[in-house]
């Protein structure tokens, strides 16, 4: 039991719940005649000069926030005993955390509350902050006379930065909410952190889930098997480990999440939609590389080639335009070919990349990746294809390039075929390397236009 029963002006009632930095109480304002929420710095932080002060700074800068998507800071102090508190609007709806136990919510209830977190955070980005600890506890339901509840951000995460930043285990933010580049210090952290934290929100308000590792999410329709793909492309989007890939702001992913809410929907801009499936599995099946997936339905004919390059533009191939569905161009880890580990420029093409790493499924596309390390020649010599058939290896000699071509056919469950080379420049010079895969259902284009195309940028 707590040992006061008064903060300054205000009586406890009852505990409403413990973190890891303290604990916070519901109390009443007798003078106001309001319930308030006080939160208390736990006693074995309250002597750490440093955590003291980011605890304090915390309720400054909600205050400072200013916004009523925001929990409000009406008064700090410190007890008797040194222990330093803040006071704070009593959201009397409990937290999102609360709505869990339940189970998942309605999809389109989920995707207000989320919408509503993301304007929070529009708030305090446009207020200069970047919360770093959106998680289900730190938004709070506050009933609205006649209306429905208000959704507040609370809790921001500096405590907790600091606390990392200073040696100690605890890491700033939450696991599974927390995007990779918060995972380790000294990466930088700006407003697309939050809108990860947003998106893995939304995941476990629609799966009942809390998502993965980055990088490691399952899709959101295995565990809600009739979830709009659309919905999924906004979370998985939002759940891109490489921040670039991410929505840029949370008002953007606000916007989408209350478009899909809306049960009459406006139509997106038909852009080329960003479709991010963060795959466990990425190109090849072996490599940890989460690529971002980009939609290219554009319903034109399928008599030409067309060029498509990577991220980072150098990496450039035409393929058949019927291929060109489906891109993954954020590049590829060469560890999956037992080449030296790293992130080299790829993408993979195809009308279909979903089970691209799996050879029982018929694909038409390719993958084209550089590698500017180790022995590709060798690597892609050393590679089986468990239950392929492999019908031999062949010298390819182009105007740009020569190597090795080896083909896998009967792979189990598809017809189509497997078609691997190992490129060097045609000059002989030894790099750049490049490893091309493609995959046919039938006998298609040839490989040799496909080989032929592919180009390296400086
Ligand atoms: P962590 O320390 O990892 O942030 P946490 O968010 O659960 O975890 P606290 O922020 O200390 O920890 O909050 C503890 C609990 O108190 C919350 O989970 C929430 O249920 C409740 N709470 C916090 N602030 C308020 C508030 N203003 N109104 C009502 N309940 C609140
Ligand atoms: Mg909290």
């Amino acid at each position: 039991m707590h040992s006061v029963e008064r903060i300054g002006r205000y009586r406890l009632e009852r505990r409403l719940g413990t973190g890891a930095f303290g604990t916070v109480w519901l109390a009443q304002d007798d003078e106001l005649e309001a319930p308030v929420a006080v939160k208390v710095l736990a006693d074995n932080w309250s002597h750490r000069l440093d955590v003291r002060e980011r605890f304090l700074a915390e309720a400054r800068m909600l205050r400072r926030a200013g916004s009523d998507r925001v929990v409000q800071v009406y008064d700090i102090g410190e007890l008797p005993d040194g222990r330093p508190y803040f006071v704070m609007e009593y959201a009397d709806g409990g937290t999102l955390d609360d709505l869990l136990t339940g189970g998942p919510l309605p999809v389109s209830e989920a995707l207000r509350l989320t919408a509503l977190a993301a304007r929070g955070a529009a708030a305090l980005h446009e207020a200069g902050i970047v919360h770093r600890d959106i998680k289900p506890s730190n938004v709070l339901l506050r009933s609205s006379p006649g209306g429905s509840p208000r959704v507040l951000l609370a809790d921001l995460g500096l405590a907790k930065s600091l606390a990392q930043a200073s040696g100690l285990t605890l890491a700033a933010g939450s696991a599974g909410y927390r995007p990779p580049e918060q995972a380790q210090p000294g990466m930088g952290i700006d407003t697309r952190a939050d809108v990860y934290s947003l998106g893995a929100v939304g995941y476990h308000l629609i799966t009942g889930a809390v998502p993965g590792e980055p990088g490691y999410v399952v899709r959101p329709d295995r565990l809600r098997p009739d979830l709009d793909p659309d919905v999924q492309r906004a979370l998985l989007r939002a759940l891109e480990p490489d921040r670039e890939r991410r929505w840029p702001e949370a008002l953007a992913f606000a916007e989408e999440l209350e478009r899909l809410a809306s049960p009459v929907r406006r139509p997106r801009p038909r852009r080329r939609t960003v479709l991010t499936l963060v795959l466990a599995v990425a190109v090849l099946a072996a490599t940890g590389t989460a690529l971002a997936l980009v939609d290219r339905h554009d319903g034109s004919s399928d008599s030409e080639d067309v060029q498509v390059t990577d991220t980072t533009g150098r990496v450039t191939a035409e393929v058949p335009r019927s291929w060109d569905r489906q891109l993954r161009d954020s590049g590829w880890d060469p560890k999956a070919l037992g080449l030296p580990t790293g992130h080299e420029p790829g993408f993979s093409v195809a009308d279909d990349l979903t089970d691209w790493p799996d050879l029982k499924t018929g694909v038409n596309g390719v993958f084209v990746g550089l590698s500017e390390h180790g022995d590709l020649p060798a690597a892609v010599a050393a590679l089986t294809h468990t239950g392929c058939s492999y019908d031999g290896s062949r010298a390819y000699t182009g105007a740009r390039w020569h190597g090795t071509v080896r083909t896998w056919s009967g792979c189990p469950g598809s017809q189509g075929s497997l078609t691997e080379a190992a490129l060097s420049p045609a000059s002989g010079t030894a790099r750049p390397q490049v490893y091309v895969q493609i995959r046919r259902k039938s006998a298609a284009p040839s490989v040799e236009r496909l080989l032929a195309s592919v180009r390296i940028g400086d």
